[in-house]
């Protein structure tokens, strides 16, 4: 019954639906967590306490407590003559009647459950338990424990899973053979499933749970493989679709590069170059530009932008809030217009009739149209879309990118993504194995370093102290306000009263105040007059998190820097720093502080790097809260760990490229196996 259904009743088939247990491949690939060794039983005197352990024994006393609570206990006694207690805090009648039944019968109990010292002598807490015939065979392999819900007892897993394995079919998705897997250190398909989830007899239970032997490589080296085909293959199909040809002498863009007062970066202008390679290919570019923050980013989009609409066609740049789209608008205007480029700037905000025009101007073919996430909704229509920029490209979700290539009408448009949350080499190569990718690894000359201080909040005194001192010399600062997640109005009530008590304990300086309830234009005002130096100090919500720049500001005051997220620390200091003069970043904490908590500032205290900052981030807390849920879209990797199975990641990848060339029978195989049907949503 290859990828056919598991035949079981559907209320249980629901259940297993929730597992994602829908086909004999699925229950296949639903391997145990552990095993329980149930092929030996222990003499109760010699059973090793605190481990769990088989024990054959006698009923010889069953009574129901009333102290100090109600629970059921039995007296058990092994061949040997030593006792054990039995405790069940929850039972049901029939237990007891069932224990009853054993110690009359005199049939003997398999037990299964750790031993403990109690207060009257060893004892078991809610052991599992059969009640067996006298010399009763043992099984001869490791019980397989499975990852369940509610409702699927182990019992009916193992059952179905045993079906499965006897009807699925095991053979090799591809043609590997027996030199080559063992060169990798890999079993067979068959042989891995097998093994796994019954183990042969005396297999040892220490080679089983380690996931370096052959057998389990051979599975995460099976979901990586899955994962890499189709990740390259969507990749592969959007070449298939055909691009406009941006060709153009590039008279724009120098333009541009002689009317700035700065020179790009070598690692600037090496970008520059890949992604105008990509401009001129007949199929879309998929391009993933990461640079740290302040790296510059904006005047590469910029560039690219200037060759779609050298060539006559319209560039769209997408960032995901207001106050950066804004910023982009006003920056990428200054220096286009002055060169007769149209630029339009099109956001949620803006009132309808003036929408309906920057709609319009969209349709007519403003080159250059700036905005938020406004830019993808349906009544946009560009005339002639041929590169979509998304700025802070992980801030969006997968739809919301896919929505923005979709605006292309007939051709598909070429697509830069930006992001300053720098993906580590493992992720790149696993989850956005999509994409090229472009790495500014360069920051622009001139930049003082930005000083990084833990400061606990109870010198908060001293904090007030420096921000008087940096606008006494002419310098800005901003006050980020503590994250509340849980809660938009908490946050909002913490950013009003940070507001109230700092324009107190900062009497005679102007503070301003952004977050995210603001209307757009207020907004927009409170940015402008920060940038134009009216305001001393900015306090904030981390609306202000991504992208803005104001070189002036050089200070930044972070309260409660323990909960927030690494990248956005990193992301906030980068608001500082943009300038030439000397730059801190005070990250107030409120102690005391869990070990986790401190380990995570460390990281930020100590690194000034985002990919260091990153790699760390990714080790604490694992890839899947890294890349977050927003970026679902891509299968998980369930069983290979990106850190640590590095090499069969990379592996993978290769097998990957050469079986997408030579063997689509085999990718199709293994897809199948792997994804089922859950590959169709991926593609939409
Ligand atoms: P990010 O990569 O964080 O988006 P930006 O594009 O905002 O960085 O650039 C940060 C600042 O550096 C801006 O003020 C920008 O004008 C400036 N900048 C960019 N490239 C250079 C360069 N090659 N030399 C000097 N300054 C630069
Ligand atoms: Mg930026």
């Amino acid at each position: 019954m290859p990828g056919g259904g598991i035949g079981a009743a559907p209320a249980l088939a629901e259940k297993l639906g929730k597992l994602g247990l829908v086909r004999g491949d699925d229950l296949v690939l639903h391997l145990p967590l552990r095993y329980e060794d149930e092929t030996r039983c222990f003499a109760i005197a010699e059973a090793p306490p605190g481990e769990p352990v088989q024990v054959e024994a006698r009923v010889v006393d069953v009574a129901v407590q009333f102290r100090p609570r109600r629970q059921l206990v039995a007296r058990v006694r092994d061949a040997a003559g030593d006792e054990l207690a039995l405790r069940f805090l929850n039972f049901y009648g029939s237990q007891t009647k069932q224990l009853e039944g054993a110690r009359d019968d005199g049939r003997p109990l398999r037990l299964f459950g750790e031993i403990r010292q109690g207060f009257l002598g060893p004892e078991m807490v809610h052991p599992r338990y059969r009640v067996v015939d006298a010399a009763a065979p043992l099984p001869t392999a490791l019980t397989p424990v499975y990852p369940t819900t509610a409702g699927v007892s182990q019992t009916a897993l193992r059952k179905l899973i045993g079906a499965a394995l006897a009807d699925a079919d095991l053979g090799e998705p591809f043609a590997a053979d027996a030199g080559w897997l063992e060169r990798h250190g890999l079993a067979g398909f068959a042989d891995a499933v097998r093994y796994l989830h019954h183990p042969p007899p005396g297999a040892p239970l220490a080679a089983l749970q380690s996931r370096d032997h052959p057998a389990w490589r051979r599975i995460k080296f099976d979901e990586a493989l899955a994962q890499q085909l189709s990740l390259r293959r969507a990749f592969l199909a959007r070449r298939e679709r055909g691009a406009p040809v941006l060709a153009a002498a590039g008279e724009l863009g120098r333009q541009l590069l002689g009317r700035l007062p700065f020179a790009l970066t070598g690692a600037q202008r090496r970008v520059v170059a890949e992604i105008e390679r990509d401009l001129v290919q007949p199929f879309p570019m998929q391009r993933l530009l990461q640079g740290d923050v302040g790296s510059g980013k904006t005047i590469v989009a910029a560039l690219a932008a200037c060759r779609a609409i050298e060539a006559g066609w319209q560039a769209a740049f997408m960032a995901p809030t207001e106050i950066l789209a804004e910023q982009h608008y006003l920056k990428l205007k200054s220096w286009l217009e002055p060169l007769g480029v149209r630029v339009a700037w099109l956001s949620g905000s803006l009132k309808s009739a003036a929408k309906k025009a920057m709609q319009a101007e969209a349709a007519a073919g403003a080159q250059l149209v700036v905005g938020t996430h406004a830019l993808i909704q349906d009544a946009v229509d560009f005339a002639r879309l041929g590169l979509a920029i998304v700025d802070e490209q992980h801030r969006f979700g997968v739809q919301q990118r896919l929505a923005l290539r979709r605006k292309g009408s007939g051709a598909v448009p070429h697509q830069l993504m930006m992001s300053a949350t720098p993906i580590p080499r493992t992720l790149a190569m696993s989850y956005y194995a999509d994409l090229d990718v472009s790495v500014l690894d360069e920051l622009p000359p001139g930049r003082t370093p930005v000083k990084t201080k833990l400061i606990a909040d109870a010198r908060r005194d001293e904090v007030i102290a420096a921000v008087r001192a940096a606008v006494a010399e002419g310098r800005q600062a901003y006050w980020v306000c503590p994250l509340i997640e849980e809660s938009e109005k908490l946050q909002l009530q913490t950013a009003l009263e940070t507001h109230a008590v700092l324009s107190e304990e900062l009497a005679g300086l102007s503070v301003g105040l952004v977050h995210g309830r603001l209307k757009a234009d207020e907004k927009a005002a409170t940015m402008a007059a920060f940038a134009a130096g009216k305001i001393d100090v900015l306090v904030a919500t981390t609306v202000i998190e991504v992208g803005v720049d104001v070189p002036n500001a050089s200070l930044m005051v972070i309260e409660h820097a323990e909960r927030f997220g690494l990248s956005q620390l990193h992301q906030l200091r980068g608001r500082v720093g943009r300038g030439a003069h000397e730059s801190v970043c005070a990250l107030l904490y409120s102690g005391p502080l869990s070990e986790m908590a401190r380990a995570r500032l460390k990281i930020v205290f100590e690194n000034t790097d985002g990919f260091a900052i990153a790699r760390e981030d990714l080790r604490l807390r694992g890839p899947g809260e890294f890349i977050g849920s927003r970026q679902s879209g891509v299968p998980l990797l369930r069983y290979a760990d990106l850190e640590a199975d590095a090499d069969l990641v990379e592996l993978a990848r290769g097998m990957a490229e050469r079986l997408l060339a030579d063997d689509p029978a085999g990718v199709a195989r293994h897809l199948e196996r792997w994804l089922g049907s859950r590959e169709e949503l991926l593609k939409a």
